[in-house]
């Protein structure tokens, strides 16, 4: 199965480092034309000039700035909401500015982002493919991830929801839930030994996951080969969650 996205606009949030910039990389081996977007101008410079997207330098918490970036966008057949912060703290330590930073970037920048780029696809009356970057914290407690839990909870939910009304456009909207993945964000919240064993303890393929693993699901659900896969939230855990 070749996936060809030749033709297509993707816009790829939190692209500059990742996942987000793995999934921009294979998008444009499949033949889309990417629109980049994340918070440090050079991640993007370098990315630009390694596969030459259009880039947007914008801090996804501010959310005039998303919808701004949305629309300087143009038109957008594929969204990938990757953007997405963590900040380990214990239950009982977590701030609120964690919280509501957390909920901005995880959550409200979908919601903004989004709507922005579904209403074109609807004025344009062409469909399109959104992904979500969820997580396996969606469907589990983790330990000191009390906001980022609940940014993914939220956000699986939200996917449902953008599924059940966008569908009648032909816009179909899936999330995919990795387990730890090795990338800057996977490395810092999972470096510690006795955390990281036990985490790799509870994955039956016992390994964390590659980025070009979850970029390759990411593409299948952008496809035609997916057209009637909806609303899913696409577990990418090596088993972790059937345990
Ligand atoms: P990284 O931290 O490695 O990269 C995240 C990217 O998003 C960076 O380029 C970052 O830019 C950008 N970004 C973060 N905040 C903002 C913002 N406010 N505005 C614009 N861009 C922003 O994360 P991952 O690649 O690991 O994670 C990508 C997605 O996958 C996230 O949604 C994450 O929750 C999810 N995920 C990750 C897992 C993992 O173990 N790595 C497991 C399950 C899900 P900058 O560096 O400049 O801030």
């Amino acid at each position: 199965m070749r996936i060809d996205l030749t033709g297509k606009q993707a816009m790829v949030t939190g692209a500059g480092k990742g996942i987000g910039r793995t999934i921009a990389t294979l998008l444009t081996e499949c033949g889309a034309e990417v629109v980049a977007l994340s918070r440090t101008r050079e991640d993007l410079d370098s990315l630009s000039s390694e596969i030459g997207c259009r880039t947007l330098v914008t801090d996804l918490e501010d959310p005039e700035a998303a919808a701004e970036a949305a629309r300087q966008a143009g038109d957008v057949d594929l969204l990938i909401n990757n953007a997405g912060i963590s900040i380990p703290q214990p239950f009982l330590n977590t701030s609120v500015e964690s919280l509501d930073r957390t909920m901005s970037v995880n959550l409200r920048s979908v919601l903004v982002v989004s709507q922005i780029v579904a209403r074109g696809m609807i004025e344009r009356g062409v469909g399109g493919s959104i992904v979500n970057i969820s997580s396996q914290a969606s469907l589990v407690a983790l330990a000191d991830h009390a906001s980022y839990c609940a940014s993914k909870g939220a956000l699986d939910q939200l996917t449902r929801v953008m599924a059940l009304e966008l569908g009648p456009h032909g816009i179909r909207v899936n999330s995919v839930n990795p387990t730890v993945t090795l990338t800057p964000m996977g490395e810092m919240a999972w470096a510690e030994p006795s955390k990281r064993d036990a985490m790799l303890a509870k994955i039956p393929l016992g390994r964390f996951a590659k980025p070009n693993e979850i970029a390759q699901a990411v593409a299948f659900l952008l496809s035609d080969h997916s057209g009637m896969i909806n609303g899913v939230t696409l577990p990418i855990d090596g088993g972790y969650l059937i345990a």
